[in-house]
């Protein structure tokens, strides 16, 4: 063992052996850092840039939560994200036990112009949720959900899961809208929008944000609502993690029974033209509280491709057999799955098939009705392989979304009916090139009959500008930007760079 292998070696058994003693950390970061030299990082720039370990020291005896660096034990699990084609190493790993371990993380990071990523649930396809060589504030540790049944009010930690705000509000027959497989974050999520089975009935997850608590890049920790910094509470309904950390949601929500109608229909390849033109003109007529997403998959090793339509119902019972027999009746199903559910079970149940969970690659639109250069944009250019998941899904919009004037958040596109994206998902054993060629090009034949694109799913290159994603909202964005992050030190999401000149 040479000398620098020796020295990480001691750092990561002094920081593993940490994470089982929380009252010992400082004295055993002390001999961590006794033993460690200085620690090699970036700025935001990009640039080289050194943390000495005195500094180092100093931040984790102001965390009472965990400090990792590379070898630590847990270091892994936080650096990974969803996408496994990710593969990054962050300098310094905090996982905070309260709001001031965050705030003393970001002061860290803002003195040092370090690169900072913000992990909750790393669903992010892009993996803006963790970086080479900067600090990750990873929200694993910072979970919890509080309902207040008769304000009708949910108290989010801004780390929780989606699942977690399911499973307490049903259990006091309350929802609000979250996404639809229940291992992904409520951060990421609801700061960009956040589609769901109850987004027509009751609005994007970001319409349902009545305050939060945010912690600034001057690493103060303000409330933002209609009546606190309102500029603020503008700009995160819609600008994602481009303003702070976000600790708490307190979401409004809303009374609905347990039981829902869903579950899927599906069709072979072969008809999907016709199920898509069937697809289009239903959603169409569809009331707020029926939500259909057609999904078209081809899964790898050559299982046969088939078409979806992904139902929740979750309306009054009786109405439900005369709103989905359409669907269910549709053609010649290979299978039809449509039955009472409770709604958390289904909430889960696209959690382990998923195929968003390899190596991965997207790209995603919004559209107002699915015209027929769409479909044969969609259907023309969808090629199966036997190496990875080819899919296309249109995630419906409309209703409640549809109803709140573009201006009143920063979320701006409220005239689509749809949330469309194109996925490949491969092993991540395979090369990714092949693949991601192939999805560039078949988006080059679906994009022209899209608009922008949703930030939440934003790709290493995105194909759009944010300026012109943010249609009439982006000025006012830029002016949040300016006020609240000068020097862009929330710059891991569909970032809006600051146009202040800072000293
Ligand atoms: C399997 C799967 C299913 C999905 N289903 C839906 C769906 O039904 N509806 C929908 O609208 N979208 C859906 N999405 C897209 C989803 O909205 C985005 O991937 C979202 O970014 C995930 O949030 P996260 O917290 O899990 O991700 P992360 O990777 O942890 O974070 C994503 C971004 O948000 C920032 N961020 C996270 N938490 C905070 C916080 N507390 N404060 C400030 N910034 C924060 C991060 O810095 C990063 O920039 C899905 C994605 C996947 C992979």
């Amino acid at each position: 063992m040479n000398r620098r292998q020796f020295f990480r070696s001691s750092v990561s058994a002094a920081v593993a052996t940490s994470l089982w003693s929380p009252y010992t950390y400082g004295s055993l970061l002390q001999s961590l850092t006794q033993a460690s030299s200085s620690i090699n990082a970036v700025t935001g720039d990009g640039a080289d840039l050194v943390l000495e370990k005195s500094a180092v020291q100093e931040l984790g005896d102001s965390l009472r939560g965990q400090l990792l660096v590379s070898g630590s034990d847990g270091y892994d699990v936080a650096r990974r994200v969803l996408n496994k084609s990710i593969d990054k190493y962050p300098a310094l790993v905090v996982r905070p036990s309260g709001v001031a371990d965050i705030r003393n993380a970001v002061a860290f990071a803002r003195e040092r112009d370090l690169l900072l990523a913000v992990k909750c649930g790393g669903h992010s396809f892009s993996g803006k949720s963790t970086c080479d060589g900067g600090m990750q504030i990873d929200l694993s540790t910072f979970r919890n959900v509080r309902v207040d049944r008769k304000a009708r009010k949910a108290y989010v930690a801004g780390g929780s899961l989606l699942g977690e705000i399911d499973h307490e509000c049903m259990a006091n027959g309350l929802v609000t809208t979250a996404g639809t497989v229940s291992h992904t974050g409520v951060g990421g999520l609801t700061l960009g929008g956040g589609f769901g089975r109850v987004g027509r009935r009751f609005g994007l997850a970001l319409d349902n944000v009545t305050g939060v608590d945010i912690v600034t890049a001057d690493g103060q920790l303000r409330h933002a609502s209609a009546d606190e910094n309102p500029d603020l509470f503008w700009g995160v309904r819609g600008g994602g993690g481009n303003f702070g950390i976000v600790t708490s949601f307190e979401f409004a929500l809303h009374e609905m029974q347990r039981e829902v109608v869903g579950g899927n229909v599906v069709w072979p390849l072969a008809d999907a033209r016709e199920v898509l033109r069937f697809y289009a003109d239903y959603c169409a007529a569809a009331p707020d509280d029926l939500y259909l997403d057609f999904i078209m998959v081809a899964p790898p090793n050559g299982a046969d491709p088939v078409v979806i339509i992904h139902a929740c119902y979750s309306g009054p019972k009786d109405r439900a057999d005369a709103l989905l027999a359409p669907v269910t009746g549709f053609g010649k199903p290979l299978v039809s799955q449509v039955a009472a559910i409770d709604y958390v079970a289904l909430q889960r149940s696209g959690d382990d098939s998923d195929p968003r969970s390899g190596g991965e690659y997207l790209k995603s639109g919004f559209n107002d009705g699915i015209n027929n250069n769409l479909i044969d944009g969609l259907v023309g250019g969808f090629e199966p392989h036997n190496d990875r998941s080819t899919i296309a899904f249109f995630q419906q919009s409309g209703g409640a979304i549809s109803r709140v004037p573009s201006a009143s958040t920063a979320f701006a596109h409220r005239w689509a009916s749809h949330s469309v994206f194109t996925v490949v998902a491969w092993n991540p054993t395979v090369d990714r090139d092949p693949h991601v060629r192939y999805l560039r090009n078949w988006w080059s034949e679906v994009e022209p009959s899209t608009q922008g694109f949703y930030t939440n799913e934003v790709s290493d290159e995105a194909h759009r500008t944010i300026a012109e994603n943010y249609e009439g909202n982006f000025e006012r964005l830029l002016e949040v930007k300016n006020r609240y992050d000068p020097t862009n030190l929330f710059r891991l999401n569909a970032n809006i760079p600051p146009t202040v000149t800072t000293g």
